[in-house]
């Protein structure tokens, strides 16, 4: 739970991030701007289904970002992709929902891990003419991070792999490494560039264990039940059910990792991350843009959440005087208040920091320069 309302107060503050950037009373008319195309993290969706118009991934109890851009003058959208699965597929399906093309996973990485070459149609483009005199912003968060960089990998050098696989008349666009210079800017929120140690065994806690028992359900259902697929798909359309594929394999391949290497929890994780950094390079004609939290706690389920460190300014006179060397005698007679309130404010400093004693906290505000 905490992790979803760590969630859902990122993307709250992304939503009213962009809603300050734009001046209030603003026309709707059109700005000279690229278009904006977010790519929602683990488990997030797109406009292309029903859940996003329920609960629009990018802005949630705020409100569609997308939508307010739009009501704003600017061109955005939210793109379809597989809420768990893994970055090169994420990848090929972020492009064809751009350009409104069938999803081409590619010969040889269908062949590589036994799946469909070819996946979802998207019939209408996010980006209509999407093209080097028509460029695009990427904004993604979380897990979206791995996709929109492997995106931009692939736009500029392609892929050997399938240059080799594939006959040139059948090759997509997208592993031609023809399609440089249609990116103007990558920006990522709260994107584990480097893997998460959350979903490890030791690490995660009951919630999580929960969590990924719910999914694991869901993408079975998705299967299964027509509606669930319409409502919140997994896109699996590239992995047809036989007598080699059961719904379990189905639901092992989104989440687990014993199943292979091509889904997200293999590239969320430390060593895959890793794996998928070595094989991407910046690219010089693209802004990157990284926001961060700066600090994180150990939370309930077993992870870190993060930890905002604000302080009443009550609390702030008592870190001054404190980090001044004054006991709590003196802080109190300093401040007009009774020791057993400087106590209080104190207990709940200490708890902030997450520290135990007095000479741990001045030295912890020293360190985070919380008094600058
Ligand atoms: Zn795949």
């Amino acid at each position: 739970m905490k992790r979803f309302k760590r969630a859902i107060s990122v993307l709250v503050a992304a939503a009213t991030a962009f809603s300050l950037l734009i001046p209030a009373g603003a026309q709707a008319q059109k700005r000279d701007c690229y278009p904006i195309v977010f790519v929602a993290g683990i488990g997030g969706y797109g406009e292309s289904e029903a859940m996003n118009k329920i609960f629009p991934v990018w802005g949630m109890m705020a409100g569609s970002v997308a939508k307010y851009l739009n009501s704003q003058g600017y061109e955005a959208g939210t793109a379809s992709v597989g809420p768990f699965s893994g970055s090169w597929d994420r990848a090929c399906e972020l492009y064809a929902h751009i350009t409104g093309s069938r999803v081409d996973y590619g010969a040889a990485h269908a062949a590589e891990h036994s799946h469909a070459r070819y996946g979802l149609d998207y019939a209408k483009p996010l980006v209509p003419d999407w093209g080097t005199q028509r460029k695009i912003h990427l904004v993604a968060h979380s897990f979206g991070g791995a996709t929109i960089r492997l995106l931009a990998q692939l736009c500029a050098e392609g892929s050997a792999a399938e240059r080799a696989a594939t006959p040139k008349a059948e090759l997509s666009p997208l592993f031609s490494g023809k399609l440089g210079g249609n990116i103007v800017s990558i920006t990522t929120v709260a994107a584990p560039h480097n893997g998460t140690t959350a979903l490890l065994p030791g690490v995660k806690g009951v919630v999580l264990n929960l969590v990924e028992f719910g999914l694991y359900c869901v993408s079975a259902l998705n299967v299964l039940v027509p509606f669930v697929a319409m409502l919140y798909p997994f896109h699996l359309d590239a992995r047809q059910i036989n007598e080699h594929v059961t719904v379990l394999s189905v639901a092992q391949g989104i989440i687990r990792t014993e199943a292979g290497t091509d889904h997200a929890r293999y590239d969320l994780a430390v060593d895959g991350a890793a794996e998928l950094n070595e094989s991407l390079s910046i690219q010089k004609d693209i802004y990157y843009f990284s926001w961060a939290g700066n600090k994180t706690r150990k939370g309930l389920t077993g992870g870190r959440v993060a930890k905002p460190l604000a302080f009443t300014e009550q609390q702030k006179a008592v870190i001054r005087l404190l980090c001044e060397g004054l006991s709590q005698q003196g802080i109190a007679e300093k401040l007009g208040l009774k020791v057993t309130g400087v106590k209080s404010h104190l207990q709940l400093i200490y708890k902030k920091l997450d520290v135990s004693v007095g000479v741990e906290a001045v030295i912890k505000i020293k360190e985070l320069n919380l008094l600058d």
